[in-house]
């Protein structure tokens, strides 16, 4: 008799990220609204930095992404002996839970939040512990109530995936103030430029000024640069050793390096990306709430999505296949307990006023 190899039972409690949909059903391509991608696409010198790096394809990149790293802490004014690049900011979350977490340890997250915490956590054998939303945003007290002497790992992602929702400067740092000091406390700031500027930094202070708090940032989204993979995180040396040591070691490619570096170095599309999306946003945010009547609600959103409510006689699954009849492709959550709800990326104008008028049709508005 023979046996089959046995995978870890943590691991089987994993169900796999499953990713937006960008086809229909008859096999059309469509307008992706359902990964929070850029819609003004990637700055030019990234994209020619991308050319420039195809010559190297068959060295190992830098492993310590030292340029990179150099060029993040000048914009930010950050150490960068504080920073680790990552394959995504993803990769970096699940080295977070799984130097700080295992079996018989307690990861923490709020309700309808990002869900790669339930994944990084399991990986790990810890165990997954959701505290309560309220209004879908995130809750402090709620959140420091789960806390047990388990508890090894908190995620908190601000602005929030996938409702959009925002918590302020005080709410995060009385929540920093409230975990015990033994408990990293992750920030994932993935959407932390489209905030204003003020209110950008406050994860970087709390980083700097504590030895429990790692702040994770990514290129994928306002900088357009989702299929290179490239993330960070800022934190106390010792955690950023920690990421070191169980990273791959050459975990961000050499044209990823380039291109994200020339990122940088173009704030003016990083502006015009967040000037477009404020206004989408609003227009798109004023649009869906003229549709109060039929029971739509925009949840308020402070990221480049909005997540909108349908709690009349449209139904979301309706509205899903309306849009994707129309060429568009969103997001429906039902496995993340948002059943009611379709998460809808700020596109082009032109895309935001054909869902618009999309959805004023199913509600029998003139578009
Ligand atoms: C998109 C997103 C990320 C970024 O993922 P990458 O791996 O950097 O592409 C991280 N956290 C949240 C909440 C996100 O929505």
């Amino acid at each position: 008799m023979t046996h089959a190899p046995v995978p870890k039972p943590y691991i089987l409690g994993i169900h796999a990220y499953a990713p937006g949909k960008s086809a229909a059903s008859d096999g059309r391509a469509l307008i992706k609204l359902s990964a929070n991608e850029n819609p003004l696409g990637t700055s030019a010198a990234a994209l020619a930095a991308l050319e420039s790096a195809r010559g190297e394809a068959a060295s190992y990149p830098d492993p310590d992404a030292k340029a990179l790293r150099t060029g993040i802490a000048e914009l930010h004014g950050l150490d960068p002996a504080r920073i680790v690049c990552g394959t995504g900011s993803d990769e970096l979350l699940n080295l977070a839970a799984q130097g700080f977490a295992g079996t018989g340890d307690e990861v923490l997250f709020s309700r309808h939040s990002f869900v790669v915490y339930d994944i990084a956590a399991r990986r790990c054998g810890a165990t997954p512990v959701e505290a309560p939303d309220r209004d879908f945003t995130a809750d402090v007290d709620a959140l420091l109530a789960a806390v047990s002497e388990r508890t090894r790992v908190v995620f908190l992602a601000n602005p929030n995936n996938p409702t959009g929702t925002w918590i302020t400067p005080a709410e995060i740092a009385r929540l920093h103030a409230g975990l015990p000091t033994d408990v990293l406390m992750v920030l994932d700031e993935a959407y932390a430029e489209y905030l204003d500027a003020d209110a950008q930094s406050v994860g970087f202070a709390l980083a700097a000024a504590h030895d429990n708090v790692l702040v994770t940032r990514t290129f994928s989204k306002i900088y357009g640069l989702a299929a290179e993979r490239i993330g960070w995180a800022t934190g106390a040396p010792a955690l950023v050793d920690v990421i070191n040591r169980i990273r791959g070691p050459f975990n961000v490619t050499s044209s990823g390096q380039k291109a994200a570096l020339a990122a940088l170095d173009d704030q003016q599309f990083v502006e015009a990306s967040r000037a477009h999306n404020t206004a989408e946003r609003a227009r798109f945010i004023a649009a869906i709430a003229a549709l109060c009547n039929h029971g739509l609600a925009a949840v308020q959103s402070e990221a480049n999505f909005v997540l909108v409510r349908f709690d009349g006689e449209v139904r979301a699954e309706t509205a899903l296949n309306a849009l994707a009849e129309a060429g568009y492709a969103v997001r429906h959550l039902p496995s993340q307990g948002l059943p009611d709800a379709l998460r809808i990326t700020i596109g082009k104008s032109g895309d935001m006023t054909r869902v618009i008028a999309v959805l004023r049709q199913l509600c029998g508005e003139a578009p």
